[in-house]
C-alpha cells in the first residue's frame, strides 16, 4: 500500500486540531500537512540548560525553573496576572497581559513551573513578560530538551507550544514516509551541491545539538541552504510569469496635461533634482505605452520621492483617470493626505481618504465619489483594494514604501486593481536600502529608477553614541535645542511581541519627559491612537507648536518635518541598521546641522557597538546596508527577519546573495525545458495566494 502524499492529508488527521485551529493555520497559509513542514523556524533559542534565578541579567534569554510563591490579578490601568517564582537562589517575577480562566488556575500559588523568556528590570526587581511555560507535577519530571528550540512564525491564539507540537508530528510523518515530492531536477541538485529535500527540513526544523556553532551563527545550515535555493528559485519563476503576463496586459495609454505639471511645478518652493527629473521621464514614458508600468522607484530617504509620486499621479489624473495611493500606515498616509491636498487642491482636483477606520456615512460618501469619478485621487492604507472599493475609472496605483509590502502583496493588489481587459500602471517606490544587485534580483518583475542624490542645502546629520547612563545630559540638550527654536523626537524602540506594550512604553516616556522639561510642550504618537488624534499631534509638531515629539518606530516611514533638527533613539543596539537609517532620515531635512543620539543600553556588547559606529561613520543608506550585512553578529541565526528586509521563509536576500545567479540561470533553465515543475514550486512557496501560480 503506498501512504498519501503529505500535501493530501489534512489538519485534522494530527492530533490536537479541530477545526477551529484549522482556521488559524489557514491564516498561515498552511492548509495540509505538507505545509507545515515548510513552515520553517524563524530562529532558535537553547534551552538545554537552565539556569539560577539569582544569577540572571537583564536582557538575557533565559530557561528558570521554580515554585509559584504567589499569583494574582493586579487592577492597575490595565488587568495584569502577576505570579512569582522561586527557587534556592532567588526570586522573579511573572507578568500576564493576557490570560485565561483556564491559564489563571493552572499557574496557582504552590505549582512548580519551568518557563522561557527575556528578563526586564520591572517595578519589582526582574520581571519576565509572558513567557512560555509548563507546569510541572516534579522538577525532573520533563526532560530539559536536548535540540535547540525551533522559534516559529506563529499568529494570535496560536502559542508556539502548540505549533511546534504540531509541527512534530507532521515531522513524524515525514520520517515514516517521505512523500514530499522534489521537484528539482536531480541534475541541478547535484550541480549545486543541494542537500537532499527531507534532509533539509530535518536539518532547519530540529538542528542537531552537536551541529556547529558556525551553522547558526553564520547561516549555513545545509539544510538552509537547498530551502533558500528552492525559495528564491520559485519567486524569481513567479516573478518571472507576472513579467512575462504583464506584457500582454492592455493598460490605458496616459498622455500628461503639461499646462497643468508646470502649474504645479511652479507652486513648488524648490526645483527638482536631475535625478528626479529623469526619474519622471521614465515613468512618463512608461505611462504613454501600452502594457502596465511596473516600475520600482528607489532612492534613499529624504530624497524626495513624493513629489517625483505628484508628478506621476497629475500625468494620469490630467489624462481623465483616478490614481490610489498606498502607504503602509495610517500615519504616513495622512502625511500624503496633508501634501497632496495642499498641492492638488488649488489645481481644482478632488482628493479623498479611506482607511479601515473611515466609517459609517464618511466611508458611504467615500465610496460614492470614487464610482462616480468625482474623487480624482484616493489616498490610504490596504483599505484601499477591499472588494466593495469600486473605483469609475483607476489608471495608476502607487505603493508608498513597498518594503512593507511582500511580493505576495503587490501580485494580489495588482489582481484586486484590474478591471476587466484593463490593468492600472503600478508604481512602487521604496527608501529599502539593500545594495543595488540585490535590488535586481528582488524586484525581478520591476523596471526601476533610482534618485542618487539628495536635494541641495541639506546638512549630513551628526550621529553621536551615547549611553543611558548620560541620560541627564541628553535631556538638557533637548532642553537647550527646543529652547532655542528647534524640534525634537524621542524614538521609544522596545521590541516588544506586542503592539501596546511599546505603546505604554512610549506614554511612560513622555509623562516622564513632560515633568523633566516643563519649559517645552511634549507631544506623543503611537500606533494605537485614533487617526483624529494623530493627526492633530502631527499638525501641532509640524506647525512646531510642539517641541519634542516622543513617539514609537511608527515614525520610521515617511514622517516629514524639515525643523525637526534632534532625534533621540532608545535602545538603538536593538534594531537593525536599515531601520536606524529610516528612522535618522526624519532629521537633517532642513538647512540646520542635525543631530541623532544613539542612547544605547549598557552593556553594549561588540558587535552592537561596530554596527552603531556604522550608524555614527555614514548616512549613506546603501553603504549602511553593505556593512550590515558584513557585520550580522551571533545571534543573528537562520532566516531572522530583519525589520524592512523581504518576506521569505527561508531565503534572506542578503545573506543569500551569492545563489542569486545560480537561481537565475536556473530559472532560465526550468522555464524552457522543465515548465511542468513551475507550477508546484510557485504553489509550495508562495502558496498564501494560491492565484501567483495562475497568472
Ligand atoms: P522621501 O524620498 O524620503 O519620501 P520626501 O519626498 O518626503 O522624501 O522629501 C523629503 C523632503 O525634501 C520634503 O520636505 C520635500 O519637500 C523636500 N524636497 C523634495 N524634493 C526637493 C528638491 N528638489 N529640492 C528641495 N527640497 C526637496
Ligand atoms: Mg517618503
Amino acid at each position: 500500500m503506498t501512504n498519501p502524499a503529505l500535501d493530501q492529508i489534512s489538519l485534522t488527521k494530527l492530533k490536537g486540531i479541530g477545526p477551529a485551529l484549522e482556521k488559524k493555520f489557514h491564516q498561515l497559509g498552511i492548509y495540509n500537512v505538507q505545509d507545515l513542514l515548510f513552515h520553517l523556524p524563524l530562529r532558535y533559542e537553547d534551552r538545554t540548560r537552565l539556569r539560577q534565578i539569582g544569577k540572571i541579567r537583564v536582557s538575557e534569554q533565559v530557561q528558570l525553573q521554580g515554585q509559584i510563591v504567589s499569583s494574582n490579578i493586579q487592577f492597575g490601568r490595565r488587568r495584569t496576572l502577576h505570579c512569582v517564582v522561586r527557587d534556592d537562589t532567588g526570586m522573579v517575577s511573572l507578568r500576564f497581559f493576557h490570560f485565561s480562566a483556564t491559564q489563571k488556575n493552572s499557574l496557582a500559588e504552590g505549582n512548580l513551573i519551568r518557563f522561557y523568556g527575556e528578563v526586564r528590570r520591572g517595578r519589582t526587581g526582574m520581571e519576565i513578560y509572558h513567557p512560555e511555560y509548563k507546569i510541572l507535577s516534579d522538577f525532573d519530571s520533563v526532560p530539559i530538551e536536548d535540540s535547540l528550540t525551533a522559534i516559529y512564525p506563529a499568529t494570535e491564539g496560536l502559542q508556539q507550544g502548540r505549533l511546534r507540537n504540531i509541527i512534530n508530528q507532521a515531522l513524524a510523518l515525514m520520517e515514516k514516509s517521505p512523500n514530499v515530492q522534489d521537484h528539482l531536477p536531480p541534475a541541478l541538485v547535484q550541480k549545486m551541491e543541494l542537500e537532499e529535500l527531507t534532509d533539509a527540513i530535518r536539518l532547519l526544523h530540529k538542528p542537531p545539538t552537536d551541529a556547529p556553532l558556525r551553522w547558526i551563527t553564520a547561516g549555513i545550515n545545509p539544510g538552509q541552504k537547498r530551502l533558500a535555493f528552492e525559495e528564491l528559485l520559485a519567486h524569481r519563476l513567479c516573478m518571472r510569469r507576472v513579467r512575462n503576463d504583464s506584457k500582454q496586459q492592455k493598460a490605458p495609454q496616459l498622455t500628461a496635461d503639461d499646462k497643468l505639471l508646470s502649474r504645479f511645478l511652479k507652486g513648488l518652493p524648490f526645483t527638482l533634482t536631475n535625478a528626479q527629473q529623469l526619474a519622471y521621464q521614465e515613468i512618463s514614458k512608461d505611462l504613454g505605452g501600452v502594457c502596465p508600468m511596473l516600475r520600482l522607484l528607489q532612492g534613499d530617504v529624504g530624497s524626495g520621492k513624493t513629489v517625483v509620486a505628484a508628478l506621476t499621479a497629475l500625468h494620469a489624473i490630467s489624462s481623465g483617470h483616478q490614481v490610489a495611493i498606498m502607504a503602509p500606515t495610517e500615519i504616513l498616509g495622512e502625511q500624503h493626505l496633508f501634501n497632496f491636498e495642499q498641492w492638488f487642491v488649488p489645481l481644482g482636483i478632488k482628493v479623498g481618504w479611506l482607511s479601515g477606520k473611515t466609517k459609517g456615512a464618511a466611508r458611504a460618501q467615500q465610496l460614492h465619489e470614487l464610482v462616480s469619478g468625482q474623487c480624482q485621487l484616493l489616498i490610504g492604507t490596504h483599505a484601499l483594494f477591499q472588494d466593495e472599493v469600486v473605483y469609475k475609472k483607476l489608471g495608476l496605483i502607487i505603493i508608498d514604501e513597498q518594503h512593507r509590502f511582500g511580493v505576495h502583496q503587490r501580485l494580489a493588489l495588482r489582481d484586486k486593481a484590474s478591471a476587466g481587459a484593463i490593468n492600472p500602471h503600478q508604481l512602487v517606490m521604496t527608501a529599502t536600502p539593500i545594495p543595488r544587485t540585490l535590488a535586481m534580483s528582488a524586484y525581478a518583475d520591476l523596471d526601476s529608477s533610482v534618485i542618487n542624490e539628495l536635494p541641495p542645502g541639506r546638512t549630513p546629520v551628526n550621529t553621536a553614541i551615547i549611553s543611558s547612563d548620560r541620560r541627564s545630559e541628553v535631556i538638557d540638550r533637548i532642553k537647550k535645542a527646543c529652547c532655542e527654536g528647534n524640534q525634537a523626537y524621542w524614538v521609544c524602540t522596545l521590541i516588544e511581541e506586542s503592539e501596546t506594550l511599546q505603546c505604554e512604553a512610549a506614554e511612560a516616556t513622555a509623562l516622564k519627559l513632560s515633568k523633566q522639561l516643563p519649559q517645552i510642550e511634549v507631544g506623543l504618537i503611537h500606533g494605537r491612537m485614533k487617526p483624529k488624534q494623530k493627526l492633530e499631534v502631527m499638525t501641532r509638531f509640524k506647525e512646531s507648536k510642539m517641541q519634542l515629539l516622543v513617539a514609537t518606530t511608527v515614525i520610521e516611514v515617511g514622517v516629514d518635518v524639515p525643523n525637526a533638527s534632534l532625534m533621540v533613539i532608545e535602545n538603538p543596539e536593538r534594531l537593525g541598521l536599515a531601520q536606524l537609517h529610516q528612522l535618522r532620515g526624519r532629521i537633517g531635512r532642513g538647512n540646520i546641522q542635525s543631530h541623532c543620539i544613539l542612547l544605547y543600553q549598557t552593556p553594549l556588547s561588540d558587535a552592537g557597538k561596530r554596527r552603531l559606529a556604522v550608524m555614527r561613520g555614514s548616512t549613506d543608506g546603501f553603504y549602511i546596508a553593505e556593512k550590515d550585512l558584513e557585520l550580522r553578529g551571533p545571534g543573528q541565526v537562520l532566516g531572522t527577519q530583519q525589520a524592512g528586509a523581504m518576506t521569505f521563509r527561508v531565503a534572506d536576500i542578503t545573506r543569500d546573495a551569492p545563489l542569486l545567479d545560480a537561481v537565475k540561470e536556473a530559472s532560465e533553465l526550468i522555464l524552457q525545458s522543465h515548465d511542468d515543475i513551475v507550477d508546484p514550486l510557485i504553489r509550495r512557496w508562495l502558496r498564501q495566494s494560491e492565484h501567483y501560480a495562475n497568472v
